[in-house]
């Protein structure tokens, strides 16, 4: 069930920001691969533009990362296309856990599919911001200000989890709440030859991994900011 946005005439967006912009990003990334039409859908209906800064709104449909303040960075829709699309094909998800609200763009999106969405960031004014953003759209995503490399504990097991920051590797904390079946992307490595990885649990435990794609994420940092 996809839940109905809340669209205000600003969300609406006229000129660069308009349905027919969203549209040729939508097509883009179509040509770019991205098959999912939920995943498509999703994108074409949550207003990009309203999660940026108003000065750089005529950028929002363009693919690529933009900046957000406090050195961080909205992901170029490409990769939020694909890594979304990437947790569906996993065995139908419903509880999800994303470590990087940031924006609240991908949170959205997540939401915007129907997903129960908990999400964890580090840095609080980010994270005031996007709560604002994602209930001004009337999408209930669930947060908290913490350091991410430690989950949500107290919510697992989750069905997917989404990390949308770059560690060195696999943050093990995460990986356990991860349930059995269920599927964890992230990008893995070092600032210039990072990863992006899924991994699946298996029932004896252990983890299958693939390694999905080159990707550039602002790193995982540990500790919290106001
Ligand atoms: N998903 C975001 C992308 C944000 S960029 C969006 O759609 O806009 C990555 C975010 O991860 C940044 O906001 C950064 O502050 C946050 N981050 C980095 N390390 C973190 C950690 N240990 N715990 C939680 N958030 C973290």
């Amino acid at each position: 069930m996809t839940p109905r946005l809340r669209l205000q005439p600003e969300a609406i967006g006229v000129g660069m920001t308009s349905q027919r912009v969203r549209d040729r990003l939508v097509e883009r990334l179509r040509d770019a691969g991205i098959a999912d039409e939920h995943v498509l859908n999703a994108i074409r209906t949550v207003p990009r533009h309203l999660f940026i800064d108003e000065a750089l709104a005529s950028r929002a449909y363009e693919d690529t990362a933009l900046p957000i303040g406090h050195g961080q960075t909205i992901s170029q829709p490409w990769v939020v296309a694909r890594m979304t699309e990437v947790l569906l094909q996993g065995d139908a998800p419903h509880k999800v856990l994303e470590i990087g609200t940031g924006s609240g763009y991908q949170g959205a999106v997540l939401a915007a599919l129907g997903l129960e969405v908990y999400t964890v960031e580090r840095i609080g004014d980010l994270l005031r911001q996007a709560r604002k953003r994602l209930r001004g759209l009337g999408l209930n995503v669930r947060s908290k200000h913490d350091d991410g490399r430690i989950g949500w504990p107290e919510h697992g097991p989750f069905d997917a989890i989404m990390v949308t920051a770059a560690a060195p590797a696999l943050v093990p904390a995460l990986v356990t709440q991860l349930r059995v079946g269920g599927t964890l992307i992230a990008p893995v490595g070092e600032s210039g030859g990072q990863s992006l990885i899924k991994l699946v649990k298996r029932q004896d435990g252990g983890v299958d991994e693939t390694v999905l794609a080159p990707v550039v994420f602002v790193p995982l940092l540990s500790g919290t900011l106001d």
